[in-house]
Parts: structure tokens; C-alpha cells; sequence
């Protein structure tokens, strides 16, 4: 027989740098400990046993236990039980682990241990509380952030500027019409409703109800226009509250949505929808839309470099009304290279065919949002300087009848996502036909956003190259909460005698990567960039 996954967690140790009292630390020496699962009496615990002293703090796992993480091996734990009867105390351990590995290991199990031990629980995010009292979106979103957040979607004109992205609200539009057979008669619920349209396009592809899960103040606003088309309203139920909070009368056979952002990942909503489908979604139900592809290449443009260099010039003056402003002047070069630039670029600053990242939304994990690390590899198609990464993204509405495509890409019709792009503070210099590696690393954090770390690679050619050539590489940290927003620059791009690539050959099929094999044949056959609402 199969040992159970909680008396496997239970037979496991967890070896810890040091353990600390926080009620005592300067009584208590921080000393080497092992930390154990167990389960006594359907109690489960978690135990830090310190080695030398043999001390051992206890924490019961279904009391309202916090485990705060200060840093990759660093977290605090912290239990509101008090043994006290007059006064509340908290207790808390200060703990370290000896690496990141080690961190990690100890992390999953905790998850593992409070999904099956404990009711509620979510993964552990740097300077986020994990605690089973609170919901799963507010266990892991800083309450500033998602208070921002809503407010901002709670207003029409943020709405309205979605719904006049006809690229976006056109193939959504096409995407349920085309495939009216996955909606008639079937239950739908509208993950994230905002104005509820994507709601009445469900009713009108003759959906029987439609829930429209919306959890800013625009449900109320969703209500009042849903009320207004008579036509549909009766099938329409709106719910003003979290797809992670609310509860629904059944089970549906579709999921609609829109919860994309920049780089298809930002705000964090993809989550909630993911979280959507396991709360509410039927074993065979249909997503729309189905699957995303981040795409990436590496593009060369000198006068966007340029002109982020010279907005940290400012700090180079040495008299500023007789202030010297030069000390800022890194922080402030390096406070421009962090910010991802938002803009729709000409497809032929790109110098290699783009590759692709998939993400099935029917089977990733929430967990599986955290952290996402893409390995790159490009073959630069020029001799040129690159400046660093340009990244845009397409779902697929995988409908029975007919698979549409949204597509992001640059040279398609522009969308209200345009394309982003992270520029190295140090470029790299490739010849034609050179290898191009590296790596984007994207990692969650509590603001509904990710931090992206970018590493481009490229042997350095000349006479060292023919001994193996000496490694090129460019590192920068990039948060994608906070992007340059350029779509006010001009956009003056001279056109070359013979463009180093057509357009159409860059972002070929072909050409592109995909990194997933599933459902790799099916996205092949219909060139995404060519496939925006034909309305
Ligand atoms: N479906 C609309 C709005 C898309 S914008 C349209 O296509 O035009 C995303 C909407 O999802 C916002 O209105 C936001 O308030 C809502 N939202 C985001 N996260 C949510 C969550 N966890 N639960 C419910 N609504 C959410």
C-alpha cells in the first residue's frame, strides 16, 4: 500500500541553520535545530528541535499560525496561542536555513502539509503573511495593492478603454459567436465581469445562465447595464465578490474571461482564473480562452536606449542651483533600466526569430504562476548591438468549431497591451548567425506583479572566438508593476533600402519555439498573427 503524502511529510527532517526565540532572543542562543512534521491525536504540529540545547518550540498547525518570509532562507513563525490565562501572548521562532534548496524543500511541505492538515493555505511569498483565516486572494495580495487595483476597475472609464480596444473586444466577440454551440444551453461564468460584456456575448451566443463574478464597485455598474438589454438579462446573474470568496448555485460548463495583462502575466489575474476553473468549472468544461504563448526576441534599438540614458543624465549636474546631484546618478540610471518599456515597436528591430512560452490555463497550477523561468536561445539574424528583450503574448480561444486567436504581436493591429520591452543597461554585440542565450526569470510578488530577471548571452567575436570566444553577458532586474509608459514618442523609424527581415518572415510559424508540446500541433495551424478579430 501507498504511504499517505502526510505520513511521507511526517517521516522528513528539515536540517535549519539556526532557530532563534523571539520572545527571548538574548537569552536564547540561535543554534542549529531540525524542524518535523507529526500528527498526535489529529493535532498536527510543527516542531523546531535545537540540537545542542535540545529545546523544542512546538506550534500547533490549525491554530491561527503565521509563517512570515523575510527572505529566501529566512522566515518567521509566529503562533497567537497563548499558554497564558490572564494575558495574550504570541509565540515566534525566528529560522534559518542553510541554503535556498533546503528553504524551498521545507516551504512545498509546509504548503503540502497545510492543503491536506489545514483548511485553507496558499504558497509563501517574500513579505507576504500565509495565514488559514484569511481568503486565498488576500493571503497572498498586499491589501494596498488590491484596494488600488479595484478602485481603479470600478471605473467606467478604465472599462470604456477596454471595450474600445476593438482588436481585443472584437475577437473575444468573434470567439463566442464562432463557436455557438459550445455556449447554447450551458451554464457560464464570467471570471472577472468588469462591465459584464463578455457576459451578454455569452447570453447572445445562447448561453442558459450566465455569472458574472465581478469584485469591484463595477457590479454594480454591470447590473444596471445588464438590467438595460432585456433581452438577455433574465439569464444573467451578477455576483459582486472575489472568484476566490464567492460561492456558486452550480457547476459551469464554460469559463470566459479576460484576465490578461502586460507580458500576459501581469496583475496576477491569471491566477484567479485558474482558481475559478478548480472551484467551479465541470471535469469536461471549456475555457475562454484556452492557452497563452509568451514570445520573446531580442531587438536592437539605439534611439530608445538612448533616450533612457539620457533621462538619468539630469543627475549628472554638478550645479544645481548650487547642489551637486551626482551621487543620485546610479541609482537614478539604474531606476530607468528597471522599468519595462510599454510601447508598439516595428517588428524589424527585432534581430532574431522570436521563440515562445506556453501556458495551458486548462491544467497550470495557481502554484504554478509564482515562478515562471524561461530558458532563452535565439539565433541573431544581423550583425548588430541588441539592447535587450521584447516580449508581447496571444491566447487561443480553443472552440469546437473554430480556433481564434488574440494576438499582441508587434506589426499586428495594435491593442491596448502593446508590446514590452526590458532593456539591458549594457548591451551585447552578436554577428549574423550567432547563438544568443540567456534566461527570464519572472517571480510573483504581493503588489499583483512579477519581478523579471533577464540575462542575455553572446560570445564575443573577433580572435578570441576561434578559442572558444569570450562570454558576453548582460544582467538587469526589471518590476513589471512599474512600466515606461512611451506611447507619446514619436515613433520614427527609417525604412531601410532592404529590411534585414520582412515582417512576415520574423514572426513565421515556423520560426517560432514553442517550448510545450502540448497542443503544439493544433496552435501550429493557425498563424497568430494574422488572426485578430476580422469583424
Ligand atoms: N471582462 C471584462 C473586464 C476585464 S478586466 C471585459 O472583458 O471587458 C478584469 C476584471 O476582473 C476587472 O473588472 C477586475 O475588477 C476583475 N477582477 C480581477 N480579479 C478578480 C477576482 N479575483 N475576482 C473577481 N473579479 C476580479
Amino acid at each position: 500500500m501507498e504511504v499517505s503524502p502526510l505520513k511521507k511529510l511526517e517521516q522528513l527532517e528539515f536540517s535549519l541553520d539556526s532557530v532563534t526565540d523571539l520572545s527571548s532572543p538574548s537569552v536564547s542562543s540561535s543554534s542549529p535545530a531540525v524542524a518535523t512534521f507529526s500528527s498526535v491525536d489529529g493535532v498536527t504540529e510543527l516542531r523546531f528541535l535545537q540540537s545542542d540545547s535540545a529545546h523544542c518550540f512546538t506550534f500547533d498547525l490549525a491554530s491561527a499560525q503565521q509563517l512570515f518570509k523575510l527572505g529566501p532562507i529566512q522566515f518567521i513563525c509566529v503562533s497567537d496561542s497563548s499558554e497564558s490565562s490572564e494575558e495574550k501572548f504570541s509565540k515566534g521562532v525566528n529560522i534559518k536555513f542553510r541554503n535556498e534548496k533546503d528553504s524551498k524543500d521545507f516551504c512545498d511541505s509546509f504548503e503540502e502539509w497545510r492543503k491536506d492538515a489545514v483548511v485553507k493555505g496558499s504558497s509563501l511569498q517574500n513579505g507576504t503573511i500565509s495565514s488559514s483565516n484569511k481568503s486565498k486572494f488576500d493571503d497572498k495580495i498586499e491589501a494596498s495593492s488590491a484596494k488600488m487595483y479595484f478602485h481603479y476597475y470600478g471605473q467606467l472609464l478604465h472599462q470604456q478603454n477596454m471595450l474600445q480596444d476593438y482588436v481585443r473586444t472584437g475577437t473575444y466577440y468573434a470567439a463566442v459567436m464562432e463557436n455557438r454551440s459550445d455556449f447554447v444551453g450551458r451554464v457560464v461564468v464570467d471570471v472577472g465581469a468588469g462591465s459584464g460584456i463578455l457576459s451578454m456575448f455569452a447570453a447572445q451566443a445562447g448561453a442558459k445562465h450566465v455569472y458574472a463574478v465581478e469584485a469591484s464597485e463595477m457590479a454594480e455598474y454591470a447590473r444596471k447595464l445588464i438590467a438595460g438589454n432585456p433581452l438577455f438579462a433574465d439569464r444573467i446573474t451578477v455576483i459582486k465578490g472575489k472568484v476566490e470568496d464567492i460561492e456558486l448555485p452550480e457547476k459551469a460548463d464554460v469559463l470566459i474571461s479576460e484576465p490578461m495583462g502586460t507580458l500576459l502575466v501581469n496583475e496576477r489575474m491569471l491566477e484567479s482564473y485558474v482558481i475559478a476553473r478548480d472551484r467551479f468549472m465541470s471535469p469536461n468544461g471549456k475555457m475562454f480562452p484556452t492557452v497563452g504563448r509568451i514570445h520573446m526576441a531580442p531587438f536592437s534599438d539605439e534611439f530608445l536606449f538612448i533616450e533612457m540614458a539620457n533621462k538619468a543624465l539630469f543627475w549628472q549636474q554638478q550645479n544645481y542651483y548650487g547642489v551637486d546631484l551626482t551621487p543620485l546618478y546610479v541609482s537614478a540610471h539604474q531606476g530607468y533600466f528597471s522599468q519595462p518599456v510599454v510601447d508598439a515597436f516595428d517588428p524589424r528591430l527585432l534581430v532574431a526569430p522570436p521563440m515562445c512560452h506556453m501556458i495551458d490555463f486548462t491544467k497550470m497550477k495557481e502554484e504554478d504562476f509564482y515562478e515562471i523561468d524561461i530558458p532563452l536561445k535565439f539565433t541573431a539574424s544581423m550583425c548588430t548591438r541588441v539592447h535587450g528583450l521584447a516580449c508581447w503574448f496571444d491566447v487561443l480561444f480553443d472552440g469546437s468549431t473554430v480556433q481564434r486567436w488574440l494576438t499582441t504581436a508587434p506589426g499586428a493591429p495594435t491593442t491596448h497591451w502593446y508590446q514590452i520591452r526590458c532593456v539591458l543597461s549594457q548591451p551585447i554585440y552578436v554577428m549574423a548567425g550567432q547563438e544568443i542565450t540567456g534566461r527570464l526569470h519572472l517571480i510573483v510578488h504581493s503588489a499583483q506583479s512579477y519581478t523579471i530577471d533577464l540575462t542575455l548571452s553572446a560570445k564575443m567575436w573577433g580572435p578570441g572566438a576561434s578559442q572558444g570566444g569570450i562570454l558576453q553577458s548582460s544582467t538587469c532586474k526589471f518590476d513589471l508593476k512599474e512600466p515606461y509608459y512611451r506611447m507619446s514618442q514619436p515613433q520614427a523609424y527609417p525604412v531601410a533600402q532592404e529590411p534585414p527581415l520582412p515582417p512576415q518572415e520574423q514572426l513565421s510559424t515556423q520560426d517560432i519555439q514553442t517550448q510545450n508540446d502540448e497542443l503544439q500541433d493544433e496552435l501550429l495551424q493557425q498563424p497568430p498573427q494574422n488572426t485578430s478579430a476580422q469583424l
